[in-house]
């Protein structure tokens, strides 16, 4: 057993953790801890953007990039971390472009930006440029910058170490406990201040554009320390993901001019949404395309729907909306213009499906992506855990494991890169400062007990359930019944099934019984998670009896303000979910009906 000690412990190295780890070390002696080598981290998937209104195509302002966000959360979002994020967006962009991030320019050399979903002109109504870009890695290029910058500012990494165990003492968080894949060790860590920062959890839906890592490890950690999370029912579906493998292409690519067509040759978002089209928010366009496919207009009937960036395409619809371009001449594109802006795209398609989108439409279908839900926080980063929002001393969240709440019941593309970086700047700011006031506290006497009972009760299983059935008739379930449409009854179809696979859990066979790299048990801990998650996820979206945004009922089909415009805060224990609601932060934006 080792033990270490540094003031300030960040767990995750994504852009929300590096983020942290690189404001913390200014003032503070910080670590990263990360299961992932730092630059394989979700991050570095993200392809479209960050957004910022830096107005260098068009007029633009922050105030209007808060209100479109209010509206894309359909109402659920805290307005004042929205304000405070719209606000302090344009600063995070130009101070990563100041840490030499490679943006993709403009001919007079500001940052370039592009129109992506639900991003307006407040007086207008269209689509407005608002998206930074570095091609399509804009999420590889932040991954990268702020990885070297926490270099030079000598933060201590440990790679390849994976946290089972978040230690709370007296009130307090006092570090984490973490095992050591290369070899199998138990690692204490012992801290003044831990921020977690651990991504997502779409692998517990069937298709997702997920990574594997992405198991909810964060959320897990914090239910098992009785504290609650937040609006677990939102989960965002991406529209389009290849067919059949989840594999995210970009809202860049409708941004560029790109467009969804029906198997009737039709452009169908001009039903759903007369003004933006294509460039609805995700919710609205991921379940026009089921409704289209429902009604057998998937592309032969399949299910899936054609996204088309052919240039020939994006030319006669550009033509049709009156799309210009900045100097108010017609926005055409070549398709040299389409390889320049969009070559990961072109190179996934390529490599995956052998179809060139230069020349033939992508086959697409929604693919589980986001979590608008996970560890409630205030807009710096604290970690609160009841309905009055007490802060729980110590403790902090950033990235898409935290609920802040920005993104509400919908997030708008390139506003989860953005909250990294204004989320993550600020937690790591408040965990050094609260870490220079206040000195070591104790750790519990057994800090690693915990996590030895559980890991060892793992390692020595032996029982008849194997791990990859029960994963995936989780996964199946979750898809069908907690996915883009739901109903009460195959929601709790939900619930009692992920209920009877947690019993079945108990009786896992974990073969491998060794300590180095032992990734059989790592994935038997992950499947844990995602089967907490799941029991959530699905109990939190059967007790919201309304629609709104990414929660969308066929038996409770309107929104309903008057009882449900409130955060749903849940805990688990041995007994099951227990729910308790939060009001919603409403500062200056009163909830209308949402239009596009
Ligand atoms: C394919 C794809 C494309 C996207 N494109 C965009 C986009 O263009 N614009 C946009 O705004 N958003 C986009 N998103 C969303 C956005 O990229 C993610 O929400 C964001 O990158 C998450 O960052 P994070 O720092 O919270 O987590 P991550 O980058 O995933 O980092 C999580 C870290 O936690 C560590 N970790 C996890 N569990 C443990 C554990 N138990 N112990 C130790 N370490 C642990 C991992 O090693 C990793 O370093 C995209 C997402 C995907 C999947």
């Amino acid at each position: 057993m080792q033990k270490h000690q540094f003031e300030v412990i960040v767990v995750g190295a994504g852009g929300a953790g590096l983020t942290a780890a690189l404001y913390a070390s200014r003032n503070a002696d910080t670590a990263v801890i990360s299961k992932l080598y730092p630059t394989r981290s979700h991050t570095g998937a993200a392809q479209g953007g960050i957004s910022a209104a830096l107005g260098n195509t068009e007029e633009d302002r922050p105030e209007w990039h808060a209100y479109d966000t209010v509206k894309g959360s359909d109402y659920l979002g805290d307005q004042d971390a929205i304000d405070f994020m719209a606000a302090e967006a344009v600063d995070a962009v130009y101070e990563l472009e100041h840490m030499g991030l490679p943006f993709s320019r403009n001919p007079d050399g500001t940052i370039a930006q592009r129109p992506f979903g639900g991003h307006t002109n407040n007086e207008t109504g269209k689509p407005v440029h608002r998206a930074c870009y570095a091609a399509d890695r804009t999420g590889h290029m932040i991954l990268q910058t702020l990885f070297q910058q926490s270099i030079k500012n000598n933060v201590k990494f440990f790679d390849e170490f994976y946290v089972l165990d978040l230690l709370i003492h007296e009130g307090r968080t006092v570090g984490v406990v973490a095992l050591e894949l290369a070899t199998g060790e138990m690692h204490i860590f012992h801290a003044k201040a831990v921020v977690i920062a651990t991504g997502g959890h779409g692998r517990v839906w069937e298709t997702t554009s997920n990574a594997y890592a992405y198991t909810g490890d964060g959320v897990a950690l914090a239910l098992r320390k009785g504290i609650p999370v937040e609006d677990m029912e939102f989960y965002q579906f991406h529209p389009t993901g290849i067919y059949r493998m989840g594999i995210l292409i970009t809202e860049g690519v409708r941004g560029e001019g790109g467009v969804l067509i029906n198997g009737e040759g039709e452009r169908f978002m001009e039903k759903y949404a007369p003004h933006v089209k294509d460039l609805a928010s995700r919710d609205v366009v991921s379940r026009a395309m089921y409704l289209e496919m429902k009604a057998g207009r998937g592309i032969d009937g399949k299910g899936y729907i054609n996204l088309d960036v052919t240039p020939e395409v994006v030319n006669h619809y550009a033509q049709i909306d009156g799309r210009k371009n900045p100097d108010g001449t017609p926005y055409r594109v070549t398709a040299s213009d389409i390889l320049a802006k969009l070559p990961d795209i072109i190179d996934f398609c390529e490599t995956y499906i052998g179809v060139n989108p230069v020349s033939e439409p992508m086959p697409v279908q929604p693919t589980a992506h986001y979590a608008m839900g996970g560890i409630p926080t205030n807009k710096f980063g604290e970690v609160v855990i009841d309905e009055q929002n007490t802060v729980l001393p110590g403790l902090y969240a950033a990235g898409e494991v935290a609920c802040v709440s920005v993104h509400g019941a919908n997030r708008l593309g390139t506003n989860a890169l953005l909250d990294l970086v204004v989320f993550g700047k600020y937690s790591g700011l408040k965990a050094a400062e609260y870490a220079s006031s206040e000195p070591f506290s104790e750790l519990p006497s057994d800090p690693e007990a915990f996590a030895m009972q559980q890991l060892n009760r793992l390692r020595e299983s032996s029982g008849e359930e194997n791990m990859i059935t029960l994963a995936s008739e989780m996964k199946s379930v979750m898809a069908e019944h907690v996915g883009v449409f739901r109903v009460e009854k195959g929601m709790q179809e939900a619930v009692d099934k992920i209920r009877e696979l947690k019993e079945r859990f108990k009786h896992v066979r974990v073969d491998d019984h060794g300590s180095k790299y032992n990734m059989n048990l790592v994935e038997a801990w992950e499947l844990s998670n995602l089967l907490d998650i799941a029991e959530v996820t699905a109990t939190s979206a059967l007790a919201r009896t309304e629609s709104r945004g990414a929660h969308s009922r066929d038996d409770f089909p309107d929104r309903d303000d008057k009882n449900w415009l409130k955060h749903t805060l849940a805990w688990l224990d041995d007994k099951g979910v227990r729910l308790a609601y939060k009001p919603v932060k409403i500062t200056h934006y009163q909830p209308k009906a949402r239009s596009y």
